[in-house]
């Protein structure tokens, strides 16, 4: 039985790997020509409950722990005119219950973890028929179950439900700080180890440290049209004009928050946030399934890649245990797998609408601090 895995996202590779130390073959297509060919974005936090019991059943938390910065959990809370709401500062022996990790190093982990050719590179899925896959190259191959791990925006998932991802309202501008230590230890100190959320009515600013020295920047223009990008007048072609224009956009902010949009290099980045319907389900297919962002895609406030290395885990510890019957490993993995992420999902929906009201600083400061 040939197990192909579209996508070598974090979902993708946690099955493959779960499927390898179980003594199952499988092949990921991926679409990139190569693992470095795309930066893989920031940070992620890896909760014990989810993503880290995926790296337990792949057999990689001890190397996980390696890579993983328990510091990366500080969280500075703000509000635009510099009122400082909630400080959280790890101490070094606080248990590892939601630490960062670069995800480039994550993903590299579970490469490293696969056998040499178990990832074909540049390998983008077109369309799947008579169990055979169809690559833009022209080229195809064989498959008895089809696994779309292919992200928000799958193709694999048209197989399987008419759903598409819908705009939010949410628009991001992705920003970069690097080597922020040597070039800016005044925002650096600014920032902490951790996470830093400036939280507004209509928008925000969280700035992120990464394990490489740099600080990426999210600025979040909340109730926003779907084409707001372009009708934002920020001229994302001219780096330096873009900051200004961004700058001003944060006009009344405290002037520490305007420097650090000042101090980006010229990385500017257009993330539109899109979500698939909560609770989304479909019809059991016996040779094509989803997991990850293709499945069930959520607003980005820490659950998504958490959920994608559990589905991805569990598929597989689900197709061990009944390697004679795929399809009854589908139906028991997809159960599990729709109730688990249904929750996630309203879960991550609260958090978004939270961060998008009006008085979302002091929301946010009761849902950390309830009571
Ligand atoms: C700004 C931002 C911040 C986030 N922060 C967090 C966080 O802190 N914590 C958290 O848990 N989640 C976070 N998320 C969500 C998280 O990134 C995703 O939920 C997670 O990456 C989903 O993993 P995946 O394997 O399903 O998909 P992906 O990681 O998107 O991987 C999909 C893979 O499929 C490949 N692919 C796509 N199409 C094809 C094709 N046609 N053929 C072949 N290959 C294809 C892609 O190249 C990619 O390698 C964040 C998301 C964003 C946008």
């Amino acid at each position: 039985m040939t197990i192909a895995i579209v996508g070598a996202g974090l979902g993708g590779l946690a099955l493959a790997r779960v499927l390898h130390v179980n003594g199952i073959d499988a092949v990921v297509y991926e679409r990139e020509p190569s693992r470095g060919a795309r930066g893989q974005g920031g940070m992620l936090d890896l909760h014990s409950g989810t993503g880290q019991r995926a790296l337990r059943e792949a057999g990689l938390i001890d190397q996980f722990h390696a890579i993983a910065r328990r510091e990366g959990q500080d969280l500075r809370l703000l509000e635009p005119d510099g009122t400082l709401l909630l400080q959280e500062d790890t101490p070094d022996d606080a248990p590892l219950e939601r630490p960062e990790v670069d995800r480039a190093d994550l993903r590299n982990l579970l490469l490293d973890s696969l056998p040499e050719h178990a990832v074909r590179w540049g390998h983008a899925f077109e369309h799947a028929d008579h169990g055979l896959l169809h690559f833009a190259d022209g080229s195809s191959a064989t498959y008895d179950l089809l696994v779309g791990a292919d992200g928000a925006n799958s193709r694999v998932r048209a197989l399987l439900t008419d759903a598409r991802p819908a705009h939010t309202g949410q628009n991001v501008v992705e920003l970069c700080i690097p080597d922020i230590d040597r070039t800016h230890p005044d925002l650096a100190t600014m920032i902490g180890r951790g996470n830093y959320w400036v939280l507004g009515d209509g928008q925000s600013l969280s700035a992120q440290r990464n394990g490489d020295g740099r600080v990426r920047i999210y600025l979040s223009f909340h109730h926003t049209a779907e084409d707001w990008f372009a009708t934002s007048r920020i001229p994302f072609d001219d780096p330096a004009a873009a900051r200004a224009r961004l700058i001003d956009l944060f006009t009344g902010w405290d002037p520490r928050f305007t420097a650090l949009i000042a101090a980006c290099d010229d990385t500017v980045l257009q993330r539109p946030i899109t979500t698939l319907p909560v609770g989304l389900t479909w019809p059991s297919r016996p040779d094509v399934t989803l997991l990850g962002d293709a499945a069930h895609l959520m607003p980005p406030v820490g659950q998504g890649a958490n959920m994608a290395l559990l589905d991805g885990a569990l598929l597989g510890l689900a197709l061990a245990a009944h390697p004679d019957d795929f399809p009854a490993a589908v139906k028991e993995y997809e159960r599990e797998m729709f109730e688990r992420t249904s929750t996630a999902g309203r879960q991550s929906a609260h958090v978004q609408e939270i961060l998008m009201s009006p008085d979302a600083g002091q929301r946010m400061l009761a849902f950390f601090q309830p009571g």
